[in-house]
């Protein structure tokens, strides 16, 4: 705010302009300065091209049959495409944002990581995806969720275990989001896992967080533990976002408890082992008191086996006991692999090892994947 404020000021304005500029923004999700009717109309203008620059041009919108689900495209201004995916669900309203052009990390089972990193995605590019699927919420374009979608059942889409069955608190918490039969009336989950490695980006996705979690008219005003920040492993990071003052949720991404197999699947392991991976995970829980999730992609006869499962529980339980949540998700079909999902019956024998073991473990349902919107298929391209 105060840089807003500075801004405005250097306009030869008053300092309630900025407050009236972030009130349009964050509370109303307005971006169109003809509509800020409260401005002075010689100024709009002006304000439009200062605060209000052209970020995200929708390509392209896909819907899965039912409506509870979207897919954007967006194009930046320098012509890259991103996607995010929306997804109502009973009680909460999750997006699932993009915070790089691309991903450097390479991942052979992502569609993402097949394509090479771009660029960065700049912090007003991440936070105007949310303003953006607010406006579309706003306007009744994202169907209400089915009757089918049950509570506590798996409701487990890309990203869903921010608030995963276990968790009990975050259906308790609505934190003054506006809630009306069809569930919330915008955004109330963020998830970090669309297309890139937030932690390679770490400036401009903690600043995101900030506009995320600030109170309107300074940010959103939404919960911390309702932004799940999901990363390949990059230790560095995962340490320093451990130190940062807002307790988000965190995932890491394992797929694999054993180096052979990992250095395989993540390219980053060979950096950052699997052992440091699950300490910087378990010490995140130690500091911020938050339990933190690992995600586990089951691909058929690569990391499906029950000593894989064995060994995930062993490695996790020697760290403590209730610190951790396990969700594994069936992998889904990316263009050109030659990997396929874990028959069902290996999948449930997966998640019953890890829960006779103690360690909560739900399999993640893979919402959007008709319409290749789900975990480890956003590609985006015209
Ligand atoms: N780079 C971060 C953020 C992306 S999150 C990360 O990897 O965590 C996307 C999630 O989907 C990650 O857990 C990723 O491992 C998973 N994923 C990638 N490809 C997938 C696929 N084909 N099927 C299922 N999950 C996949």
């Amino acid at each position: 705010m105060d840089e807003r404020i500075a801004a405005v000021e250097e306009m030869g304005l008053p300092a309630f302009r900025a407050k009236q500029i972030s009130t349009h923004y964050f509370s109303h999700y307005v971006t169109d300065t003809e509509a800020m009717t409260d401005l002075p109309k010689d100024l709009r203008g002006e304000i439009q091209q200062r605060f209000f620059p052209h970020l995200l041009t929708e390509v392209r919108r896909l819907r899965t049959e039912n409506g509870d689900t979207i897919k954007f495209l967006w194009r930046l201004f320098d012509g890259a495409l991103v996607e995010s995916v929306l997804m109502r669900y009973r009680n909460r309203v999750t997006l699932c944002v993009s915070s790089q052009c691309g991903c450097g990390m390479n991942c052979p089972f992502c569609a993402t990581g097949q394509q090479g990193l771009t660029r960065n995605m700049s912090t007003a590019e991440i936070v105007e995806q949310v303003v953006r699927a607010n406006q579309v919420i706003a306007a009744g374009e994202l169907a209400e969720a089915p009757t089918s979608d049950m509570p506590g059942a798996g409701e487990t889409a890309l990203g869903a275990e921010a608030d995963g069955p276990g968790d009990g608190e975050a259906a308790n918490d609505e934190e003054g989001t506006a809630t009306s039969a069809s569930g919330p009336e915008r955004v109330s989950n963020i998830v970090f896992m669309g297309m890139g490695e937030p932690l390679a980006n770490y400036k401009r996705v903690m600043n995101a967080v900030r506009r995320f979690v600030g109170p309107a008219p300074e940010g959103l005003g939404m919960s911390p533990r309702r932004i799940t920040i999901s990363t390949v492993g990059l230790v560095p990071g995962i340490n320093k976002l451990a130190a940062e003052d807002i307790p988000v949720t965190f995932a890491l991404s394992l797929h694999a408890p054993d180096d052979e197999l990992r250095d395989e699947m993540i390219p980053v392991n060979t950096r950052w082992k699997a052992d440091e991976a699950i300490d910087a995970a378990y010490n995140y829980f130690q500091v911020t008191g938050r339990r933190v999730s690992i995600e586990y992609a089951l691909i058929k006869d690569m990391n499906d086996h029950a000593w894989r499962a064995e060994l995930l529980a062993q490695k996790l339980n020697a760290r403590g006991r209730g610190w951790v949540h396990v969700n594994p998700i069936p992998l889904n079909p990316t263009p050109g692999s030659v990997w396929t999902a874990s028959e069902p019956e290996v999948a449930d024998e997966f998640v019953r090892r890890l829960i006779d073991h103690g360690i909560p473990t739900t399999i993640r349902d893979t919402r959007g994947s008709d319409i290749d919107g789900a975990c480890g298929q956003l590609a985006a391209a015209d």
